[in-house]
């Protein structure tokens, strides 16, 4: 473990990123004066609050409220989760993560990450990319005629991220993405974990095969029995304490080959 993520130092970002909420952000200072406490955040309740999570001042200001966040923290968080997973995409490699919306191919870590439109996507003709509209000149999007659809990657530099651990139809690899509620137990050859509304917060690495949380972004911990997760580099929205569907399921932990935090499936009783 590198001295940035030491256990001390997690606790310390954790620490640090409740007395933020608790100072700038409206949902955690109500909470807190009415119950004492930060209690679980569930997604409905995200949804409905979500101004509410945003820090004091500044939702109301267009020029750091963009909208969609930046495809660059998307595209770190899941480049750290295939790392974490044991599939570091090679140099040169196209990466292409099954998706309900378009997103314009973005370059980075040597590799063009790309979307295909998951069969369950609706489709709309009258469709405008959001990212687009907000950073016409991003220099980190590509030709805009490029856009992905639904054909399916072929070739030995393809890497696809889906919901299914099968390769594609042309050959190309296929790394799963799992879900705590759609947890299903062993994944020989890696699995990012994916939930849908927090986004990319760690993965199963094939060497133990436990659920690792990508510590740099996010902490887990027991409140009152139930497991609740805190990103460490979400402000907008500021989620602490969230608990996704499929929690119950799952304790905080430390893997026994690593070292490092992980949830554990809990063993349900005979
Ligand atoms: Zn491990």
């Amino acid at each position: 473990m590198t001295p940035a993520t030491t256990p001390a130092h997690h606790e310390r970002q954790y620490a640090r990123t409740v007395r933020r909420a608790l100072r700038t952000v409206p949902h955690y200072r109500e909470r807190q004066s009415a119950d004492g406490a930060l209690p679980p955040l569930t997604r409905d309740e995200a949804e409905a609050r979500r101004h509410l999570l945003m820090p004091l001042g500044a939702a109301l200001l267009p020029r750091r409220d963009p909208g969609p966040r930046p495809a660059g923290e998307h595209i770190a968080e899941l480049y750290e989760a295939l790392c974490l997973a044991g599939r570091r995409p090679r140099r040169g490699a196209e990466v292409y993560e099954t998706a309900r919306s378009l997103r314009d191919p973005v370059r980075a870590y040597g590799v063009t990450w790309r979307v295909v439109l998951s069969p369950a996507a609706e489709t709309d003709p009258y469709y405008r990319d959001p990212l687009r509209e907000h950073h016409p000149d991003h220099p980190d999007h590509l030709d805009h005629a490029d856009h992905p659809d639904r054909a399916v990657p072929s070739g030995r530099q393809a890497l696809v991220i889906a919901d299914t651990d099968t390769d594609t139809d042309a050959g190309a690899p296929t790394v799963p993405r799992l879900s705590l509620a759609g947890s299903d137990g062993a994944h020989p050859r890696g699995a990012l974990w994916h939930e849908p509304w927090l986004g990319h917060l760690g993965a199963v690495p094939p060497s133990c095969g436990e659920l690792h949380l990508n510590p740099a972004r996010v902490h887990a911990r027991l409140l009152d029995g139930v497991t609740v997760l805190t990103l460490l580099r979400h402000r907008r929205p500021t989620l602490v304490h969230v608990r996704p569907e499929g929690a119950e399921l799952f304790r905080p932990e430390s893997c026994p080959r690593h070292g490092r935090p992980i949830l554990r499936r809990e063993r349900s009783s005979p």
